[in-house]
């Protein structure tokens, strides 16, 4: 039997038909578009069972699926390492050409070389197309070329270069030519090893009004201030040239946050290193406390302050915490426990239902100092006058924390000001 002749292209983390770049492009070509999905057991292997993330892929594959049906299509769904995978869709494809969307993490650039090269081998073009970001890699640098390691003068730069072609949407849903095939069989949660979890994920749909009074709501935790569109801009179900489009009518704030972003992803691109090292290697000697019984107890929110203990209540119940509340559970655990921000990054992975490598890295190693742009060492957040500040009525901190004024709830794991001072000579002891 002669094999179907297509155009493959690869779905990673851009989950949506409007608006996408490399599908627009892969739909140009003459061949019809096979879409094609890889379970990549290199990274389902590291996750646990109950792992809301891949619930969510899986969720919005199968919406993604019944869509592409409407026209006759089907997602080619496939479970295995990158490089194997590849190897069985050309013997099952006779594949004209294959279109995907860049991805800036160091394991996505290793891999996406490896099948480039793989493909190339075999006479297929592989071709990535930008889609993550507004812009990438050096388009946004400094005249000699170097990147910002700064943010406002990246920010100032990312303005001035945007013109409305950079937010053009691109016609991905009209004009299509799918691969016409019958339905594909998407393999349960629990055929991939996973378990459902009770974890709701906020809705796809931007909320104009919070977006319209972002400047004024964004830091208080204890009401809906923030878009929630993190998990969204991750997984590529939201457009980030759309978000932007909104951002630049509704709020300056707002735009500037979703420019940390790309900037957080420039630093990835140019400085991968920072995975797991400061940026800043002065800081390298910086003798970390790294106490077990304490981190278990930051993790649990258990230290006795109530901020912080919200916090991470919030996460591991939801698998989100408001950035405020995000930089103060950070700064307590890099500054007042002295423990390692690798640490509580690799927490922050674990449990982030929006977790991102280059914003993570980035916000961590910003709390704790070591970072590009980052909050300076003897900056320490008081989490009481924090509190006072963002959750005057303790709406936030009540609503995680029933337990609050009873014999249940701990006293403080370190008093403040002693916290501080340790901090502040340990970091000091460092730089000497
Ligand atoms: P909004 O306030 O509505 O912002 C809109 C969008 O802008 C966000 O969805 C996000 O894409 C972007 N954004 C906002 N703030 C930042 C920021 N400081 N840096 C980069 N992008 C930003 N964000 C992630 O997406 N993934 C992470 O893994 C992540 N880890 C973080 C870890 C720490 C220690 C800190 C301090 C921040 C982290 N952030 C991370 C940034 C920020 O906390 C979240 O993007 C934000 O809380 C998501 O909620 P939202 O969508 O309602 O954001």
């Amino acid at each position: 039997m002669s094999k179907p002749q297509v155009t493959l292209f690869w779905f990673r983390r851009d989950f949506r038909l409007e608006d996408n770049r490399g599908l627009y492009h892969a739909h140009q070509e003459e061949s019809p578009v096979r879409p094609v999905f890889i379970f990549d057991s290199n990274i389902l292997e590291e996750l646990p069972k109950k792992d809301a993330r891949v619930q969510f892929i899986h969720q919005e594959l199968t919406r993604l699926e019944n869509e592409i049906n409407q026209h006759g299509g089907s997602i080619d769904i496939r479970v295995g390492k990158p490089l194997e995978v590849w190897k069985k869709l050309i013997e099952d494809y006779e594949i004209k050409s294959v279109w995907t969307n860049r991805d800036y993490e160091p394991y996505a650039r290793e891999r996406d070389k490896e099948i480039y090269d793989f493909l190339e081998d075999k006479g297929i073009n592989f071709k990535a197309k930008k889609d993550h970001v507004i812009f990438e890699k050096d388009e946004v640098v400094k005249d000699n070329g170097d990147p910002y390691v700064v943010y406002t003068p990246y920010s100032k730069l990312w303005k001035k270069t945007l013109t409305g072609g950079h937010l053009s949407s691109f016609k991905s849903e009209e004009e299509t030519h799918w691969h016409k095939t019958e339905k594909n069989k998407i393999p349960s949660l629990k055929a991939l090893g996973f378990e459902s979890s009770d974890i709701e994920f906020p809705a796809r749909e931007l909320d104009e009004n919070v977006v319209s009074n972002y400047d004024e709501t964004r830091d208080i935790p204890g009401i809906k201030g923030t878009s929630r569109m993190s998990l969204h801009l991750r997984f590529g179900t939201v457009s980030i040239r759309e978000l932007v489009k909104h951002a630049k009518t509704l709020n300056e704030k707002y735009l500037n946050e979703l420019i940390w972003r790309d900037f957080y992803q420039a630093i990835l691109w140019h400085f991968p290193q920072v995975v797991d090292t400061n940026f800043n290697r002065k800081y390298d000697e910086v003798q970390w406390r790294n106490n077990d019984e304490e981190f278990e107890k930051w993790t649990k929110g258990k230290t006795g302050y109530p901020i912080v203990d919200a916090g991470m209540r919030e996460l591991n119940k939801t698998g989100f915490m408001h950035n405020r509340v995000r930089m103060i559970v950070a700064s307590f655990l890099t500054k007042h426990l002295l423990i390692d921000w690798r640490w509580g990054e690799a927490y922050f992975a674990e449990k982030l239902l929006d977790y991102e490598l280059a914003s993570n890295n980035g916000g961590w190693q910003w709390a704790a100092g070591t970072g590009v742009d980052a909050q300076p060492y003897f900056r320490i957040f008081n989490p009481y006058s924090q509190t006072e500040k963002f959750d005057k009525d303790r709406k936030y901190i009540n609503k995680w924390i029933p337990e609050l004024n009873t014999q249940e709830y701990p006293d403080p794991i370190i008093e403040h000001k002693a916290a501080r001072e340790r901090c502040l000579a340990t970091y000091k002891r460092a730089l000497s």
